[in-house]
């Protein structure tokens, strides 16, 4: 392992309610299965804050030592409207309303997907599965729930049997939510009268006749449900058991209780160790979503283009403010929020950019650096705290500047020791991009430099050796440093 941070690493359980030690199941690789977006639309801010998350743990635990798969899926079929058993397929739905092949969708907007994802700087999964390529595997489920007596046939779909399966006693236990209570508060919504139960969901639905998207199987042409896909593709990429399964509060129920069922009626056991659940962004105190039109997107706030914001932000920032709250706690993103990001962002990263130019010396630091980093990584193993930690980091950029105005000693060794871990948890943890140094120039030496290679610039032009003074202005540039000419003196600016 790289470090011996690792043993202190506790992750909270959405399956017993707890913070628990992290002991991975096979010594030192981690298996991690986040549910994907559903390509079929552009991915809103909400959608975003979960991978952002996740990323967060990928990277963090990857930092630690451990050797990650990270498998997030994509939902190109299966997902009814309303998260239901009946209606449409979303992804059809959107190809009918767009005049395109359901495959165009999915691939305009996996495209878009994967574009935000760049832009907010976050590691690609180690496999991206598609329901639609691993439809076999889902067939294969199918068989093993029907043999295992949970799941029964009726006019070519498939139903898993949530009551009988419940005589065990353990549907929705991730939820908590009660049997006796879905009874009492279920009608046949979607009346589909070949359920037995309206609890029951679907693993198989027959493909009428206009519907696009189907496959044969030993029962019909259909296609898959929703909640079938994670089971099978993990079981695939991870095996029957493995440690860690994502996703947004919202999927606790019905997908991830949905998926447990499936799993224990296949395997007799939960496929997860730990179950892991990100918190909602709200917009306006109420939860961001685009069927109830209530959504920005990333593009959107990246381009200022939007009812919502005063002006534009970029990605470092919005991730930064993401990092603000713990993945955990309900987010509220709003345009003063949004502008306090901003600035504490700028003054984060004008304290790292200090720290290159700093006076240092043999005398001991009047800070504990050792205490700090060991602060840092203990905020990171209580369950990923990242508000806290930007905490800390502040607390030691307050240090920096103390020693930048002279007020405080800095020791050499523990200036190289606080640049590395800063450079760590910035960059490598967190996945910010510090190259604010170009476009800022708040440090003195490199503003007096400049003004040393104008004058001499200035010098070569009036002793007529337009050559150098060209070449002075054409390297400046292409560190960033634009020149301005005025009749009596020349100025710069960053670009
Ligand atoms: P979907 O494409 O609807 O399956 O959603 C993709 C992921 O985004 C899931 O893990 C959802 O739980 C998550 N998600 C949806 N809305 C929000 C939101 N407002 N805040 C945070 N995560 C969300
Ligand atoms: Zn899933």
């Amino acid at each position: 392992m790289k470090s011996d941070y690792f043993k202190d690493l506790k992750i909270y359980n959405s399956l017993s309610g707890k913070k628990e030690p992290f002991v991975p199941i096979n010594n030192n690789s981690v298996g991690m299965y986040v549910c994907g977006p559903t390509v079929y639309n552009n991915a809103h801010l909400g959608n975003c804050r979960t991978f952002i998350s996740f990323d967060l743990i990928n990277r963090y635990i990857s930092h630690l030592g451990y050797k990650v798969r990270y498998v997030r899926n994509l939902t190109d079929v299966g997902h009814l409207e309303n998260d239901s058993d009946s209606g449409e397929d979303k992804i059809s739905k959107k190809a009918r309303i767009e005049k395109l092949e359901p495959m165009e969708i999915v691939q305009k907007y996996t495209l878009d997907f994967h574009q935000i994802m760049e832009k907010f700087n976050t590691l690609a999964p180690n496999i991206e599965p598609t329901a639609t390529g691993h439809i076999i595997e889902q067939i294969d489920s199918i068989k093993l729930i029907l043999e295992s007596g949970y799941a029964y046939e009726k006019n070519g779909s498939i139903y898993f049997d949530v009551l009988k399966f419940n005589e065990k006693g353990t549907y929705g236990k991730l939820s908590g939510r009660k049997i006796e209570d879905m009874m009492n508060n279920s009608r046949a919504l979607d009346g589909s009268s070949d359920k037995k139960n309206p609890q029951d969901f679907a693993l198989w639905k027959k493909a009428e006749e206009n519907h696009i998207m189907f496959w044969n199987s030993p029962w019909g042409k259909g296609f898959p449900g929703w909640h079938l896909e994670c089971t099978s593709m993990s079981k695939k990429y991870l095996g029957d058991y493995f440690d860690i399964h994502g996703g947004g509060m919202d999927l606790k129920f019905p997908h991830h209780d949905c998926e447990i069922a499936q799993s224990e009626a296949i395997n007799n056991k939960n496929p997860a160790k730990y179950w892991m659940h990100t918190n909602m962004l709200t917009l306006n105190g109420k939860k961001m979503s685009k069927s109830i039109d209530n959504f920005i997107l990333p593009n959107e706030i990246f381009s200022g283009n939007n009812k919502v914001l005063s002006k534009k932000f970029n990605p470092n920032v919005v991730k930064f403010f993401i990092y603000q709250a713990h993945y955990r706690s309900i987010l509220d993103i709003s345009n003063d929020a949004l502008l306090a990001s901003e600035k504490g962002l700028n003054k984060l990263l004008d304290g790292f950019n200090l720290i290159s130019n700093l006076d240092s010396n043999n005398k001991t630091s009047d800070f504990d650096v050792d205490k700090w980093i060991s602060n840092c990584y203990s905020r990171m193993n209580d369950d990923f705290n990242t508000p806290m930690l930007i905490a800390e980091i502040f607390e030691c950029l307050k240090f920096i500047n103390n020693v930048y105005l002279g007020a405080k000693n800095l020791n050499k060794k523990d200036k190289e020791k606080i640049k590395y871990t800063l450079e760590v948890f910035l960059h490598d943890i967190l996945g910010l991009k510090t190259n604010k140094e170009k476009n800022t120039l708040d440090n003195k030496i490199s503003s007096e430099l400049i003004q040393l290679l104008i004058k001499l610039r200035n010098q070569s032009r009036v002793n007529k050796n337009f050559e150098l003074s060209d070449q002075i202005r054409d390297d400046l540039l292409k560190i960033g440093v634009q020149l301005n000419d005025d009749k009596n003196e020349s100025s710069y600016k960053m670009i």
